[in-house]
């Protein structure tokens, strides 16, 4: 069984991962955030937790207002840094927990948490800044992450009380998981700072000092704060805080502070906080919530020739269903009307993929993971009508599948393709 042993709180401004570039270890302005991280830098290097669960938000980095969601769970097999205007940090790949991850995602929706999941998207500092000044990655990352991004940018944002009960719901989903794994809560943001308008440059050390001891004697206190209250004590964007409260939920109510810290050189008061779990935290009822997270998709696996498309479908099948979704671009499209091969190529298709997309291999391409939405862009293109999909997974002609409609001349695309 996966179990919590820590929970840490950090600040994740860009100054930290500015400094561990720059290597500003013993230079007098920046020596103070090492400092502050030496303890729990050493933590992690005794505990050698096999993953850090890592609460974070991106800043308008890889997710945007085309579509911005509340909590935002990475179940991918590895991240990149990501580009910030700059050029990417020159930081290894960090490996994702994807089982955890998916296990995690499938708890959070059984327990009524509406969940957002990606893969593929590199991280920005709002993640990597404290991760790579407490975990030495020379050589590569010395365990596994599973980030999860929290929406604090645009409003409505998840309020206080919700982050907190996230982290409860956190509990039970880690405690659930089968595989023996030590896990870490990592929880960044803040403190005390604004960025925009005339306010810019705010900060309230007293009141950064205050939140530090709620998070540990009293988070109920935390919980029942509202945004404005949060932004009048500690900035507008200091109210990204909120996302420690899904560290201290996934915590037992009585946790043992081993350090605590803040330094403020600029914009930001940056914290750090490292908690143990003092004593037994409420006991999780493994078998209940194994129950609960099957329950939705029990008696489904009985539906012959039906494939739930589930979370390790969509990682297993990302390349192909990516080329599949490509399809909507027209020079995607061209490219591959025009020569296969090359598309294939550049989208570094396997050899297998190749052959099930060369066949027009619809059942094949089910099995395999692509979605049907994929396929059904796919014979748009081909100038396929939607008919000739269903009836090659059922092993059909088109003509024998028509029969079976109750009305066999109704036949259509996606597209405005001659049928
Ligand atoms: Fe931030």
């Amino acid at each position: 069984m996966a179990r919590i042993i820590g929970g840490i709180g950090s600040s994740h401004t860009p100054t930290i991962g500015f400094a561990v570039d720059q290597g500003k270890q013993d230079d007098p302005v920046w020596a103070p955030i090492f400092e502050a991280y030496r303890p729990v830098r050493d933590w992690l290097e005794t505990k050698r937790p096999d993953v850090l669960f890592f609460i974070y938000n991106d800043h308008v980095t890889s997710f945007f207002f085309d579509h911005y969601s509340a909590f935002t769970l990475g179940i991918g097999e590895s991240y990149e840094a990501a580009d910030e205007g700059g050029g990417p940090r020159n930081l290894p790949p960090v490996r994702g927990h994807g089982a955890l991850a998916r296990h995690i995602g499938q708890s959070m929706m059984a327990e009524e948490f509406d969940m957002s999941f990606f893969q593929s998207k590199p991280l920005d500092h709002g993640c990597l800044s404290p991760l790579s000044v407490m975990w030495p990655y020379e050589g590569g990352w010395p365990g596994q992450i599973i980030p999860l991004a929290v929406g604090v940018l645009q409003f409505p944002i998840p309020s206080a009380r919700r982050c907190y009960k996230f982290g409860q719901a956190l509990r039970r989903a880690i405690e659930s998981y089968p595989e023996d794994l030590s896990v870490a809560i990592v929880a960044t943001g803040g403190l005390s700072h604004q960025v925009h308008g005339e306010r810019a440059g705010f900060n309230n050390p007293e009141w950064d000092r205050e939140f530090l001891d709620l998070m540990i004697d009293e988070p109920e206190t935390l919980a029942d704060m509202t945004h404005a209250r949060y932004a009048e004590l500690g900035g507008w964007e200091g109210a990204e805080v909120i996302m420690w409260l899904v560290m201290r939920g996934a915590m037992p109510e009585h946790v043992n502070c081993l350090h605590k810290s803040y330094y403020l050189p600029s914009m930001t008061g940056i914290a750090n906080l490292l908690l143990e779990p003092a004593g037994a935290g409420p006991e999780t009822d493994v078998k209940a919530q194994r129950a609960l997270i099957g329950r939705q998709l029990e008696g489904a696996e009985a539906l012959t020739g039906t494939y739930p498309f589930t979370l390790e479908l969509s990682v297993q099948a990302y390349r192909l269903n990516t080329y599949l979704h490509d399809m909507v671009k027209p020079e995607h499209r061209k490219l591959f009307l025009r020569d296969p091969e090359d598309s294939y190529a550049q989208a570094g298709l396997t050899e297998a993929e190749q052959t099930l997309v060369n066949n027009r291999d619809w059942a094949g391409l089910i099995h395999y993971g692509a979605i049907f939405f994929g396929l059904e862009k796919l014979a748009a293109v081909l100038g396929l009508p939607n008919a000739a999909v269903y009836a090659g997974m059922r092993g059909e002609t088109m003509a024998d599948f028509q029969k079976t409609r109750n009305v066999p001349g109704a036949v259509y695309s996606v597209s405005d393709i001659k049928v």
